[in-house]
């Protein structure tokens, strides 16, 4: 595997990452940077946890460190666009390390608190702006921010904004994007929404999948544990009250049943913290830099807060409630096992869960080792296995479907070459991108 050295970035960014510890990229990153320090489009299936904020940040702060566009008040130079405030603070701080070492401004913006602040960021003018959609949009309708000096936008868990609803105000944003500009969009998986959109986004995209061989996924130990519902917190307490454990994230289906395992762990001297959509801005940011800390050991979480929560050494991840959608068992046990480290995934599962698990193992095409603790279970001694591949993940390897390409942008019209890339063809150190 070829180092950081091999890879073509500004300086102070390669300083920045050796302080960091990051010696070799991770598939993403090798297969994403280069291509996009090229100003090429990007269709990248990933997840979190594979190093893909570093893949679409380092070619960002590349290109301003090169070219040092001039700073317009209300337009930004680069857009990212996270569907969670938590995953827009956490690239916010992942542009902060790296750029450590070079002159950059940047700005978040985010519902749920006041707008005072942010408006005033964008008025004194941003390099990179990282944003959710729905504060972005409203910003635009009242004037405190024009997108038409964008030259590169990344669209970030593009997967998770369609399942959150968010298509009318990305086809918003997409509109008033400027035709030439460079596109980076990920996605931990590729639905025919997604793929539709990305068809829209992209033009001439480089397709990159990571996702079937991430090293983050395989090295997590994942085991069911089938048991009826009364025994689910007693198994919980035992797992907890282990010696290995360490920082551990249980996920619950619902809000109120993230707030209930909480209360409880904390009556039997676990300290957690509940962390879901209804809590406030500040209760979120407390709760993750608590456990952070270590400060509470445990993080109770419904799916969509949980979604980008990136903190090294979770060693357990633990499935309350077996989630509904197979797909989020997949973001779920990845929040274990990052950067390289080991991690273990327990997945509780009562007789009434059994289609679900049934749908997991499907989806990740591996069947699952269950374990009965208490005796064995009514519903199933071991789980069918899957039959084929039918939802095999991904499928875009390779880059097929570069070809046939309409080109079509989000406003219908056929988009340029975006001037990121001519200009940077024009400098020697870079590959015209017109030649790969
Ligand atoms: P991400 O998928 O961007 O959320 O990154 C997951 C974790 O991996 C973060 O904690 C990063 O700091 C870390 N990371 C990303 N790239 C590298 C790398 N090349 N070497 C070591 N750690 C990395």
């Amino acid at each position: 595997m070829k180092s950081f050295d091999s890879i073509d970035l500004f300086a102070p960014l390669k300083k920045a990452l050796k302080q960091l510890k990051y010696e070799i990229p991770t598939p993403i990153q090798a297969q994403t940077i280069p291509p996009a320090i090229d100003g090429i489009d990007i269709l990248g299936c990933a997840q979190t946890g594979t190093g893909k904020t570093a893949a679409f940040a380092l070619p960002i702060l590349d290109f301003l460190g090169h070219e040092e566009p001039p700073v317009k008040s209300k337009r930004p130079v680069s857009l990212i666009l996270a569907p969670t405030r938590e995953l827009a603070i956490q690239i916010s701080q992942s542009f902060a390390e790296y750029g450590k070492h070079m002159r950059f401004s940047q700005a978040l913006v985010y519902g749920g608190v006041s707008q005072g602040k942010q408006i005033a960021a964008l008025k004194r003018g941003v390099d990179v702006l990282i944003a959710t959609p729905g504060r972005l949009c409203d910003l635009m309708q009242q004037g405190h921010i024009s997108l038409d000096s964008v030259e590169i936008f990344v669209l970030d868990e593009a997967d998770r904004m369609l399942d959150m609803g968010f298509l009318p105000d990305l086809r918003k944003i997409m509109a008033a994007l400027p035709k030439k500009r460079q596109s980076l969009f990920f996605s931990a998986t590729l639905p025919p929404k997604s793929r539709q959109l990305a068809k829209e986004l992209l033009f001439n995209p480089v397709s990159i999948n990571v996702t079937p061989e991430s090293p983050s996924v395989e090295r997590i130990e994942q085991k069911v544990v089938l048991l009826e519902k009364a025994k689910k917190f007693g198994y919980l307490d035992e797992v907890l009250s282990g010696k290995s454990v360490d920082r551990t994230i249980v996920f619950t289906r619902t809000k109120r049943g993230a707030n209930q395992v909480a209360k409880k762990l904390n009556g039997v001297g676990i300290r957690a913290v509940a962390i879901h959509g209804n809590k406030s801005q500040n209760a979120r940011e407390r709760a993750l830099a608590e456990f952070r800390r270590k400060k509470v050991t445990v993080l109770v979480a419904t799916d969509v807060a949980a979604r980008g929560i990136d903190i090294d050494g979770v060693s357990h991840v633990i499935n309350y409630d077996m989630p509904v959608e197979a797909e989020s068992y997949v973001h779920r046990i990845g929040r274990t096992g990052r950067a390289g480290a080991e991690g273990i995934a327990i997945s509780l599962c009562t007789p009434t869960e059994k289609e679900e698990l049934l749908a997991i193992e499907k989806f990740i095409e591996q069947r699952l080792e269950c374990d009965e603790p208490f005796g064995p279970i009514r519903f199933v001694n071991a789980p069918k296995k899957k039959q084929g591949g039918s939802r095999s993940r991904g499928g875009s390897r390779g880059r097929n479907n570069r070809k046939g390409r309409s080109g079509a942008s989000a406003s219908g019209s056929k988009p340029t070459r975006n001037s990121s890339a001519k200009r940077r063809s024009q400098k020697s150190r870079r590959k015209p991108a017109a030649a790969r």
